[in-house]
């Protein structure tokens, strides 16, 4: 074993967007940070592979209590962040197609509290903001103003460069196969990249810390098998995105009906399109790098890894979208599928623990993981650290830690390699970390502290 020595108050197991946040937010108010990440580029699972968007209208009450949270953080980054716009106007076209009557209202209902309300629009207004519609392809349309894009490389980046920059540290190429609890401290074993433990430069290394945030993604229900954490019952779904080129206007073909010939758009004017999906979510269109992004939203459990598309999927992709418009696609430019993660009810784990000292989650982020990283991430600072959640993100309190929590069994004796006598001695979360940044804390977000240098 080669033991680096390397020590600390917070471990951070994976450096997806979550952990990258949870790290910066931790770093900041002067916690020392240590991020272990698997593989040689931190969030290639999931958070290197989404669709970028930011929307206040998706997902359950939780999700966008912390969708609201973040909204200023990625509207205005703090100085340093990056030097780029986090976000970008898009807006969404919800189409009710054949079937999907019954979901129109409850999208128009849900959409209707949002900052930018959702607005029902006629077709002539539907053709203006997509010209590629075919107006016999859908009765009625909702429009989403609010939705946004979100350019997710600069905000991670920005989350592990400043992480770095108030003395955290980044180890990639770092997997944890091993979490033992000892005289205080949690100990991560770690292995190199992939599946399989290595020899020689990548054989296994250890670190040493107060407390461990499981922010492991696809894998957490994993870590936290390691710790000796009951599972959160996270399951892990691949969707799949396809890269797929506009046909040009023009092209010395007349189009139109009888010429068995459809028209093209330039790649500027496709680019302000709006992301376009129907209100029953089985499938979205969304301008990209002068391409568009195609998805047929499918969901479907598989086991963590490196999920490869499936062909049906990619061919849906483009027939669902093909089907609303006039639009017909000759190849993809690329194709790919990742990993979101849930637990049943959809509904984020973060927080300390209820039946292990000095383990934290900040996991099951689904669909949702890239909007709501600055709040969640904040959240999970301000809940290891002794702090009070603000008032708008009570909402999160009853899953604070865990689902279900309150049923949980108290987890001792444990059959783990923590150690029983401690875990039934403290209080959950309530780790040294916690206890001792809990003075210095108490502010909300913890970011705003001045770093401790
Ligand atoms: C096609 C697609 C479209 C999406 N679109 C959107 C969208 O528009 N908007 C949105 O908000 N969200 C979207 N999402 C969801 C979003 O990508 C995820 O919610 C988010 O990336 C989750 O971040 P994470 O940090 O939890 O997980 P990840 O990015 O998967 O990071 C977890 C990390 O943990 C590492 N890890 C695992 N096990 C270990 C271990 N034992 N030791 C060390 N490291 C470990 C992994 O290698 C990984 O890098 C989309 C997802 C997909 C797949």
């Amino acid at each position: 074993m080669n033991r680096t020595g390397e020590t600390g108050e917070f471990l951070i197991v994976g450096g997806g967007i979550a952990g990258a946040s949870a790290g910066w937010h931790l770093a900041r108010a002067g916690h020392r940070v240590t991020l272990l990440e698997a593989e040689r580029t931190p969030g290639v699972h999931s958070t290197g592979r989404s669709s970028a968007l930011f929307s206040e209208y998706f997902g359950n009450t939780a999700v966008r209590a912390l969708t609201r949270a973040s909204r200023d953080f990625y509207a205005a980054p703090p100085p340093g962040f990056t030097d780029v716009a986090l976000l970008a106007p898009r807006g969404v076209l919800a189409l009710e197609t054949p079937g999907t009557e019954a979901g129109f209202e409850e999208a128009r209902e849900s959409g209707a509290d949002a900052p930018e309300p959702a607005v029902e629009v006629d077709a002539v207004r539907a053709l203006e903001l997509c010209p590629a519609l075919r107006p016999d392809a859908f009765r009625r349309a909702l429009y989403k103003p609010g939705a946004r894009d979100i350019d997710v490389d600069a905000a991670h980046q920005g989350f592990l460069r400043g992480l770095r920059a108030a003395g955290g540290t980044v180890v990639t190429g770092a997997r944890v196969v091993a979490l033992a609890r000892r005289g205080g401290r949690w100990h991560a074993t770690t292995a190199g990249p992939g599946p399989a433990r290595r020899e020689g430069p990548e054989a296994a290394r250890e670190f040493t810390a107060e407390a461990v945030v499981n922010a492991a993604g696809a894998w957490a229900d994993q870590v936290a098998g390691l710790a000796g954490a009951r599972p959160a019952g996270l399951v892990p779904r691949r969707r799949t995105a396809v890269l797929a080129a506009v046909p040009p206007p023009g092209n010395g073909q007349a189009h139109g009906p009888g010429t068995g010939h459809r028209p093209g758009y330039a790649a500027a004017d496709v680019a302000r399109w709006p992301m376009v999906t129907d209100v029953a979510d089985t499938f979205y269109a969304k301008p990209e790098s002068g391409a568009l992004l195609l998805s047929p939203a499918d969901a479907t459990p598989v086991p963590p890894g490196d999920v490869r598309p499936d062909d049906l999927d990619v061919a849906l992709a483009v027939e669902r979208f093909e089907a609303v418009t006039t639009l017909k696609f000759h190849g993809l430019r690329a194709r790919w599928a990742g990993l979101r993660t849930s637990p049943p009810d959809d509904t984020p784990v973060i927080g300390p623990d209820p039946g292990v000292p000095g383990f934290s989650w900040l996991a099951g982020l689904g669909g949702y993981g890239i909007q709501t990283a600055p709040a969640a991430g904040a959240l999970l600072a301000v809940l290891v650290t002794g702090g009070e959640p603000p008032p708008a993100l009570t909402a999160l309190a009853p899953r604070t830690p865990l689902p279900g929590a309150a049923e949980l069994p108290p987890h001792c004796p444990t059959q783990t390699p923590v150690e029983s006598s401690e875990i039934c001695r403290k209080r959950p979360g309530s780790s040294p970390a916690a206890e001792s940044t809990t003075a210095r804390t108490g502010r909300w977000p913890p970011s705003s502290r001045s770093r401790r240098t």
